[in-house]
């Protein structure tokens, strides 16, 4: 393809760098790596997303499954994209990838500009908590663990103080309308009320990407259509999502969608029309 391809190693390093020092600044937008990258990242502005001829093959026995069969994708900062397709098109394979938790048969994944082949399973953890956060449909909240723990979780490993993390995870549910829930355990809570915690650990960090899997697969339609408002609120506010799912009206939420079948995207662009919601 002829599109001006930079190297990435000096961007591969930057973010090693901020890797390696547990003091690294956590990027408070978000997106960048380092405070003295700052100005050089935001110019260059990589895809959080970039996905080139991406395969997938699960060997099951003596077959051969094709879950992913040349996936080209990029997502920039800001866009709130689905990624839709029937049961068995590849969805949660391509998940993932892109979460950094299954590498690709073949082709080229960059994270953030970082292309993540080759990082030892540690190391991607680190990444993985830097840059992503995940929101699944079963919630995966701890139980016995009140709201507020459960947000403060992903910042443990941010190097901030105890009243920083309390102060940031307070904020976090304030802005999923959690604020009077803080100190409920998820069992004193209702399924949607779960997932905005879900949601809410889900952005404490300010990942680069929000990454959810059929988040409303759970929830009856009035919980669904309060988590789908609560994604395109943060959508507005430009964060970055991926959201995941089989049905079409979760998707016609997003600003983007993909359609995937038998692992290849089959469509891309602006959702259909639909009636507008109160
Ligand atoms: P979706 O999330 O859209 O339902 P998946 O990504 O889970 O689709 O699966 C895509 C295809 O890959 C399916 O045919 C599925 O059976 C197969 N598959 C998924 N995971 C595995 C695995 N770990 N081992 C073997 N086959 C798998
Ligand atoms: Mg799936």
């Amino acid at each position: 393809m002829p599109r001006r391809e930079r190297p990435s190693v000096a961007r591969a390093q930057r973010a090693l760098r901020a890797r390696r020092s547990p003091k690294a600044k956590q990027p408070e937008s978000g997106q960048v790596a380092s405070a003295a990258a700052g100005r050089r990242v935001r110019r260059e502005h990589p895809p959080v997303i970039d996905l080139r001829d991406v395969h997938k093959t699960y060997s099951v026995g003596d077959i051969a499954v094709h879950a992913l069969r040349g996936v080209s994708l990029r997502i920039t900062r800001g866009e709130y994209v689905a990624i839709m397709g029937a049961s068995g098109s590849g969805k949660t394979t391509l998940m993932n990838i892109m979460g950094c938790l299954d590498a690709p048969t073949s082709g080229i994944f960059r994270l953030n500009g970082l292309d993540v082949r080759g990082i030892e399973e540690d190391d991607l953890a680190d990444v993985r908590n830097r840059h992503i956060g995940f929101v699944f449909q079963s919630y995966n909240l701890i139980p016995r663990t009140r709201a507020l723990a459960n947000v403060e979780l992903p910042l443990s490993y941010a190097g901030l103080t105890r009243s920083a993390r309390h102060d940031r995870a307070l904020a976090a549910l304030r802005e999923v309308g959690l604020e009077d829930r803080v100190h409920h355990l998820p069992s004193e809570l209702s399924g949607g009320q779960q997932q905005r915690v879900a949601i809410a650990r889900a952005l404490v960090s300010n990942p680069a990407l929000i990454l959810a899997d059929e988040p409303t697969g759970n929830l009856d339609s009035a919980s669904g259509a309060e988590v789908l408002s609560l994604f395109e609120r943060l959508g507005e506010q430009g964060r970055t999502i991926v959201l995941i799912t089989h049905e079409d009206e979760v998707a016609t939420h997003a600003r983007r969608v993909i359609r995937i079948r038998d692992g290849a995207i089959i469509s891309d662009g602006r959702p259909e029309a639909r009636e507008p919601v109160a």
